[in-house]
């Protein structure tokens, strides 16, 4: 009888999970192992928000393989070590995982891969959470490509809607001694402040699933219409379970394709502005594999010489706290805060108040949404950080400053999304809800506060600054 490990790292899932599928295929018996080694993910160790997530992602991970007779392997430690440990215990061959494209997650997993290997195990990764390869796609000239849209149109026509894989039928796991408890991993924060997460998500496979028929339910239909409406359930919320491989793209587009084929023709919603976003996550993902020391480094080095603000702790702080006395901003960042998760057009205007208005550096905004996203996710940031502040790949111009009050009467023009986030505002009509300040008068009654800077002098400073270092 032969036994193989399946190391899970960020494929919290049973379904549509190649290592997993390979690993039943060819042996007997698996080890399911999950290691937490936060040390291991260099300046990136998952933030306060994440790490509940991924508490209650392996809570439901354990409960899904005791569905099948199978037992989680969770231990902490040593990656190299905890391997070597649970092969000798378990007599194991082989180990089977999922890639990992983050560069310190890169550069850990080949050191494994070559240690056991030369340990005289079999070791298999495979793609599990992306369209294509990185390495696979590369301009005319052979290299990377820097702009989204030529990327997107070599990619776009190579996707299948291939069928995911199934469930593998599951044999009881080889036992190995010692490991921890969830508890024990110590993930869940010590006060209490994850309430509003709790209530706005479900983590795990299941969740993800529901989360998807929800979405092709009510709001596919719409999307390109609805997307940029921060008071819908207008985009698919799947973000945090892509993050944690609850869920892969390859699912999606299968379930959304198919779904959409059982549809009288004339209603069949059109399916491209969803993948197109699918298409960023993809290229997010690309860009760091091809530049790894971005969340760092400015992509456009001609940003190394853009004069930053003296950085403020308290501008910083009031701008967290959603108390900078701009309302879609305020909504935005208390969002954030009470859910672990932000509209996408709204992360674009408190990321451009922060970088643009404030003039502060785009490593504090990237840094916060690391701890209190529940999707921060290590591409996907950096790439939405890099190209709000103008320094990124594909870059929006530095002259487009979101004007976060023009963008509230545009998408948020009855305030729904700025009367749930700020209570104190809620009876405010709507003219004055969108800009508080022109009545002294509803401030003092509200407590709301006076804006911390000048909408328009702010912008104009910041254009100055930009043209200094052109
Ligand atoms: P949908 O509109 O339903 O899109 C489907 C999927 O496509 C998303 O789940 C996500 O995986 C992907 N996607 C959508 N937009 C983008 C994008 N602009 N870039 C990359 N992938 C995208 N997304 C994260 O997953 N993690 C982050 O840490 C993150 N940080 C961001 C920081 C800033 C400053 C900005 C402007 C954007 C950031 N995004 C991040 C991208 C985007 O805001 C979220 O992916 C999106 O809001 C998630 O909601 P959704 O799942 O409903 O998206």
């Amino acid at each position: 009888m032969t036994t193989a490990i399946v190391w899970f790292r960020r494929d919290l899932r049973l379904s549509d999970h190649p290592a997993l599928h390979a690993a039943v295929s060819s042996h007997e018996r698996v080890v399911p192992l999950y290691i937490h080694a936060p040390e291991e993910e260099g300046s990136w160790a998952a933030g306060a928000a994440s790490r509940w997530w991924l508490h209650h992602s392996l809570t439901a991970l354990e409960t899904a393989l005791r569905g099948h007779r199978a037992k989680l392997h969770l231990t902490c430690g040593d990656s190299l070590s905890v391997l070597r440990e649970t092969i000798r215990q378990s007599g194991a061959t082989a180990v089977y995982w999922n890639r990992l494209y983050e560069p310190a997650s890169i550069a850990r997993d080949s050191h494994i891969k070559k240690a056991l290997r030369a340990d005289g195990i079999e070791v298999h990764s495979f793609n599990a959470s992306l369209w294509c390869e990185p390495w696979e796609i590369l301009t005319q000239q052979e290299q990377p490509y820097r702009v989204f849209t030529p990327f997107w149109r070599n990619l776009r026509p190579q996707l299948q809607v291939d069928s995911p894989l199934s469930t593998p039928l599951l044999s009881p796991s080889a036992s190995v001694d010692g490991g921890v408890t969830l508890s024990q991993l110590g993930l869940l924060p010590k006060i209490a402040w994850d309430k509003g997460m709790s209530e706005a998500w479900t983590p795990g496979e299941k969740g993800a699933q529901e989360m998807l028929e929800l979405f092709a339910d009510d709001a596919l239909g719409d999307y390109a219409h609805v997307r940029d409406l921060p008071a819908r359930h207008g985009t698919s919320r799947l973000s945090p379970h892509l993050h944690f491989g609850e869920i892969s793209p390859r699912q999606a587009y299968y379930a959304l394709h198919t779904g959409i084929q059982r549809m009288d023709a004339k209603r069949r919603p059109d399916l491209e502005p969803y993948l197109r976003e699918l298409g960023w996550r993809e290229f997010a993902h690309y860009l760091l594999y091809h530049f790894p020391k971005t969340p760092k480094e400015n992509f456009n080095a001609k940003f190394d010489r853009f004069s930053w603000a003296r950085t403020s702790k308290s501008q910083l702080k009031r701008w967290q706290q959603g108390r900078t006395g701009i309302p879609l901003v305020d909504a935005g960042m208390r969002e954030l805060w009470h859910t672990g998760w932000m509209h996408n057009r709204v992360r674009m205007i408190v990321a451009s108040f922060l970088t643009k208005n404030l003039r502060q550096h785009w490593h504090h905004g990237a840094q916060w949404f690391w701890d209190t996203l529940v999707d921060a996710d290590l591409a996907n940031n950096t790439l939405g950080w890099q190209w709000v502040a103008g320094c990124g790949a594909d870059a929006a111009p530095y002259f487009r400053i979101f004007n976060p009050v023009t963008q509230a009467q545009k998408f948020d023009p009855e305030g729904r999304y700025l009367r749930r986030w700020l209570p104190e505002l809620a009876d405010a009509p709507i003219k004055l809800l969108h800009e508080p300040w022109k009545d002294p008068g509803l401030l003092k009654r509200s407590g709301y506060p006076a804006p911390m800077v000048d909408l328009s002098g702010s912008r104009q400073e910041a254009l100055t600054t930009y043209q200094r270092m052109r």
